[in-house]
């Protein structure tokens, strides 16, 4: 039996030369902590998956691992997708437990220490939880709340303000596997795993170089997969609607005749054009809707790889 438990922190990087050197620097420095606390085992690791940066990203984590071998790395393919990029290093590490993070630090990684603790109480899963958003723009601040609060009305389990930072044991990272989707929505597939949790919480700070990797664009896509991944929330709303259009026009229908029986049927123009133009409206709507559900499924069925390494540093 192991004394500690062997702990990996698992860093997804997209295009982060400008932030790496730095927040390698500071990883360090919480892992020497650690092993010097006794709270893991001197075989921990950091591993920082590349997910196909086109910048010295790869080189900047091969240089770190000659210099320091409990720095390892993972080099995708091409760029999969940062929930694709944590899944890589989670399936593809032996640890007792393991860390997420994002590469720019924006999460404190001081709470670190406060995640391992709470392992030791017992805890399968740990949640990384921010207490205020006042780091982040009106916009983000705005779009992220009613996205919990929408998510919640639908039925899907988040817990609010937590992103990718958390700790998950092996246990529970081997019951991740059994979810067996590829439309990977991380943060609500967590809470379903159950087992024991936690959180901790902390400030999130500003990204300190580069730029964002979720523009405004992928921003949306991932909460429209979110949704249509997690909650059949929407096309049950959709048949609640048909019915009560159908009953609608129904009545619609006797005034339609009473109408013509009245001889009153050319002054109808307007009300007809407003009839025609809300229906349709709703028609492709409600399509829409049921085409992001077929765009699910047809990616599920399709069952491609979720990511391809490369190389690996080991
Ligand atoms: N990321 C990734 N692949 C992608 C996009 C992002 O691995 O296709 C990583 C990125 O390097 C970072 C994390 O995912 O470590 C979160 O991205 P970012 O900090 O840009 O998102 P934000 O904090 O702005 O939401
Ligand atoms: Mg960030």
């Amino acid at each position: 039996m192991k004394k500690y438990a062997e702990l990996a922190i698992i860093v997804p990087c997209f295009n982060e030369e400008e932030v790496l050197a730095s927040s390698i620097k500071t990883l360090n420095k919480i892992y020497d902590d650690l092993i010097k606390e006794e709270l893991i085992s001197p075989a921990s690791k950091i591993v920082f998956v590349n997910d196909g940066s086109k910048d010295k990203t790869w080189h900047i984590i091969e240089n770190a691992h000659k210099k320091q071998p409990h720095i390892k790395g993972i080099c995708l393919s091409r760029n999969f997708g940062h929930q694709e990029a944590l899944l890589a290093g989670l399936y593809n590490t032996d640890a007792d437990i393991y860390i997420t993070i994002d590469a720019d630090l924006q999460d404190d990684p001081a709470v670190i220490k406060n995640m391992v603790k709470e392992y030791y109480k017992g805890n399968e899963v740990v949640y990384g939880v921010r207490n205020k958003r006042d780091t982040d723009s009106f916009f983000k601040r705005n779009t992220a709340l009613w996205f919990y609060k929408i998510m919640k009305i639908l039925g899907v389990e988040l817990v609010s303000n937590h992103a990718d930072f958390r700790l998950l044991s092996r246990r529970a990272v081997n019951a991740m596997g059994e979810f067996k989707e590829k439309n990977l929505f991380l943060r609500a597939i967590v809470p379903l795993i159950g087992f024991q949790s936690a959180n901790v919480y902390y400030d999130r700070k500003k990204r300190e170089a580069g730029t964002t990797k979720y523009p405004l664009k992928k921003m949306v896509l991932f909460a429209l997969k979110g949704i249509s991944s997690f909650s059949a929330v929407p096309l049950h709303f959709i048949t609640l609607s048909g019915i009560l259009i159908s009953i609608l026009s129904f009545f619609l229908m006797f005034w339609t005749i009473f109408a013509y029986f009245n001889n009153s049927t050319i002054v109808g123009w307007a009300s007809l054009m407003s009839v025609i133009t809300f229906f349709s409206g709703i028609t492709i709507l409600f399509m829409g809707i049921i085409g992001e559900y077929i765009a699910s499924i047809f990616i599920e069925v399709k069952n491609r790889p979720t990511y391809i390494i490369d190389k690996k540093l080991d």
